[in-house]
């Protein structure tokens, strides 16, 4: 420094600064952040968490002010996030030093809440370090990782504001959370074998078997001999078993009485992985990732090492890494992948407390390795898949949720109470919309009594008054009956609608959207099941532009467990009553000529069989006319058999185009003549994978073929059909090469889980329905 300089910077006047941020400042080491950069430009002041996010104030000399400002900006790393920063002139006060002030609890709440997050790199390195003080601990966490949003009383997030409150620091964790040099300065779930939680192994009637270490270990041993092990984990209970173990996997799958429906499986390393998987390197980002969800991949043809019936008749496998030091330490035990399912019965949402555990589990597992930290916000496993070389969620839970997502229409508080299946709920607060994590299918009194709860814990958390409600349109779905019940101004949103107003909001469109909707099923108010829509929509209004063909259901909501029913509706379009003679074909021969009599009846005289334009219903007739399933024992079974025989297909087959009419303005698909060429080339022995391809190809080619008599440039793909990876791609690529824009689901679930987004949207800023 030149005299002249040292001179000015002697008598040059000090400023201050505060500044008000809002973001993901909370949990993630923002503090100790501002604490490093300020000190390091020689600035005193403080700063502190509020309800809002954190507030700074910054003293010093104009330049180092500046370029404290421009480090801010440069230097935050993720997941710290600052979304707005306000700042203001303050009086000088003459503060040298720059200290981490205790929070305020002023204003209204609205920080923003984070999810979960996994063990990093330098945690993982001290709990296998043997002469770290944390060898072997449990819960060791950083500022960087740990839990959040699971142990989150009330905001701002601050250690008395979670389970951790009940854990004293002993004097060497203190001095780590004190030490502005420490990975653990103000990490708020800063614990050590001394002085935080603690594991043990219980046996089936909640007495313990062993603690710590040797709980441990002994918890491994019986996964060794093929038995059941209940989880208490970040978010709620898993039900782990050997993944190798037939017969311990058929097991697990009798006890949940769950035939089918694949299982997921943790592997010890991502290297583990390999071996059982494909990945690209998106996939085994999303794998490593702080979210560490499970991501869908593809089974490796030689992988032999996880049992058949882990996922049945499955090209893909449901994978995760562990994400907690617990798992960790447990797969480092193993050395071998586990199944890690959900710790529930059936469809009831996640079991996070060790009471709830040992009856609601009773029968299921046979020990439990629990822990003393409380679940205060039960969460599952996220799912997510990779199409088109991007993330889509499938499952928004631990890791992604509460999902923040910025909507400046979002000037009411409304609250949104989303479908029947894959419930969730969504928050439209001060310019954003909250989505909660994924509850369940609301059949079930558990979930019932968990869908109460986490209305009334969302609201709380982010210190809202709802001042409008939104549900489905479905008058008899329970969280439409829910709503009718809270005597508040109600909206209620048209099914297809708000799947496509989420995938709106998920991808920031702006301008008209044309809409795929498709699904299994939905409300359509004209008598008739929804679920194969078009619907086109702008700022103001919307409209049913188009749908598939409607055919008849014989016995309506029962078709959606049998795809022999949907497949005989689908044939009777289109052969009329010589469809019930077609023997050859599996779904009919599959019915005894009794059931084919009534069947016939009720399709000729429409009793008990409504018309559907369902896509989904349109893959289970296909699937069960190829012979792949005429029953399903849970919803997508039939759909995922289908993608899964394409994926296995060396040739496509080629089928006749579907036929687009006009019928009174609304473009109809028809796919009667694909479904004729479709059994034709079955009868020529054309294999079976062949024609599910080319069936995936001639729906992409009638979703091209709407929009481009609807001439609308953004298509936007929603609605549980486009779980499939395969549909969605194809899609996409063919609306692309024909001059479209097409958009699909990302952060967003595209099926039911994601329409408390779009009811919300639509809340805040209805839209009108044009009628043709
Ligand atoms: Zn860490
Ligand atoms: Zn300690």
């Amino acid at each position: 420094m030149s005299a002249d300089a040292s001179v000015t910077a002697r008598t040059a006047p000090r400023l201050r600064l505060r500044l008000d941020v809002t973001g993901a400042v909370q949990g993630v080491g923002f503090r100790p952040f501002v604490h490093r950069l300020a000190v390091s430009e020689g600035l005193g002041g403080f700063v502190r968490n509020t309800s809002e996010g954190a507030s700074v104030e910054i003293e010093g000399h104009e330049h180092a002010l500046e370029r404290f400002l421009a480090r801010l900006d440069t230097e935050i790393a993720p997941p710290a996030l600052i979304q707005e920063r306000q700042s203001r002139r303050l009086p000088a006060q003459g503060d040298q030093e720059f200290v981490i002030a205790a929070s305020a609890c002023i204003g209204t709440r609205s920080a923003l809440v984070l999810p979960d997050l996994a063990s990093c790199a330098e945690c993982l390195r001290e709990f296998s370090d043997p002469d770290d003080r944390r060898y072997r601990y449990p819960f060791t966490t950083c500022v960087h990782c740990g839990p959040r949003y699971s142990i989150i009383e009330t905001v701002p997030y601050d250690r008395a504001h979670t389970a951790m409150s009940q854990f004293i620091m002993c004097p060497l964790c203190q001095a780590e959370y004190d030490d502005p040099g420490s990975r653990r300065f103000h990490a708020e779930t800063n614990a050590c074998p001394d002085c935080g939680p603690q594991i043990a192994l219980w046996d089936r009637a909640g007495n313990i078997v062993a603690t710590r270490h040797q709980g441990l270990t002994a918890a491994a041993d019986m996964l060794r001999r093929g038995r059941i092990l209940a989880l208490k984990g970040l978010g709620g209970f898993q039900l782990l078993v050997d993944a190798r173990n037939e017969e311990s996997v058929r097991h697990l799958r009798e006890r949940k009485r769950r035939p089918a429906k694949p299982f997921a499986v943790m592997v010890p390393s991502l290297a583990d992985a390999l071996t059982v998987v494909e990945t690209s390197a998106e996939e085994a980002r999303l794998l490593c990732s702080a979210a560490a969800p499970i991501v869908l991949l593809r089974t490796r043809a030689n992988a032999t090492q996880i049992a058949a019936s882990v996922a049945p008749a499955n090209r893909r496998l449901g994978l995760m890494l562990p994400y907690t030091p617990l798992h960790h330490l447990l797969m480092d035990e193993l050395k071998f992948p586990i199944v890690a399912t959900s710790g529930n019965q059936g469809d009831e949402p996640i079991v996070a407390g060790e009471d709830e555990a040992l009856t609601r589990l009773a029968g299921l597992a046979d020990g439990f390795l629990v822990h003393d930290r409380p679940i205060l916000r039960p969460v599952d496993d996220s799912v997510v898949q990779v199409v088109m070389g991007r993330e889509t969620v499938l499952r928004c839970a631990r890791g992604y949720a509460p999902l923040s997502l910025t909507h400046p229409a979002a000037t009411t508080v409304a609250l949104a109470l989303g479908g029947h299946q894959k419930s969730s709920v969504a928050l439209a607060v001060r310019k954003h919309i909250i989505l909660g994590p994924h509850i369940g299918n609301l059949g079930g009194t558990e979930a019932r009594a968990a869908f109460a709860r986490a209305v009334e814990a969302t609201a709380r958390l982010y210190d809202a008054s709802p001042q409008l409600l939104a549900c489905d349109k479905h008058p008899d779905y329970h969280s439409t009956h829910f709503a009718e019940r809270l005597a508040l101004p109600l909206r209620r949103v048209r099914h297809h609608l708000a799947h496509t107003l989420a995938g709106v909001v998920d991808n920031g469109l702006e301008g008209p959207v044309l809409g795929v909707a498709w699904d299994g099923s939905g409300y359509g108010g004209d008598g008739s099941v929804w679920g194969g829509e078009f619907l086109a929509i702008d700022a103001t209004s919307y409209r049913r532009v188009g749908h598939l063909l409607p055919f008849r259901l014989p016995g309506g909501e029962v078709a959606a467990r049998e795809p022999r029913r949907a497949a005989l509706g689908a044939l009777y379009a289109t052969f009329g009553e010589s469809a019930l003679t077609m023997t050859d074909l599996c779904p009919i021969a599959a019915f005894t000529p009794t059931e084919r009599q009534v069947l016939a009846s009720m399709l000729k005289r429409h009793v008990n069989s409504p018309l559907t334009s369902s896509a989904g219903r349109l893959f289970d007739a296909i699937a069960a006319i190829l012979g792949l399933r005429q029953s399903a024992s849970f919803e997508g079974e039939a759909a995922m058999a289908l993608e899964s025989a394409a994926d296995r297909a060396a040739n496509t087959a080629v089928l006749a185009p579907p036929i687009v009419s006009d019928e009174a303005e609304k473009f109809v698909v028809d796919w009667r003549p694909m479904l004729e060429s479709l059994i034709i080339a079955s009868r020529l022995d054309t294999p079976t994978e062949d024609l599910a391809t080319a069936f995936h190809e001639v729906l992409a080619e009638a979703i091209v073929a709407v929009a481009m008599r609807v001439k609308i440039e953004q298509v936007l793909l929603t609605g549980g059909c486009f779980q499939n990876a395969r549909l969605t791609a194809r899609s996409v690529l063919q609306l692309r090469e024909a001059g479209f824009s097409p958009y699909w689901h990302h952060r967003i679930p595209p099926n039911d889980g994601g329409i408390a987004v779009g009811q919300a949207a639509f809340a805040v800023r209805p839209l009108i329905e044009e009628k043709c």
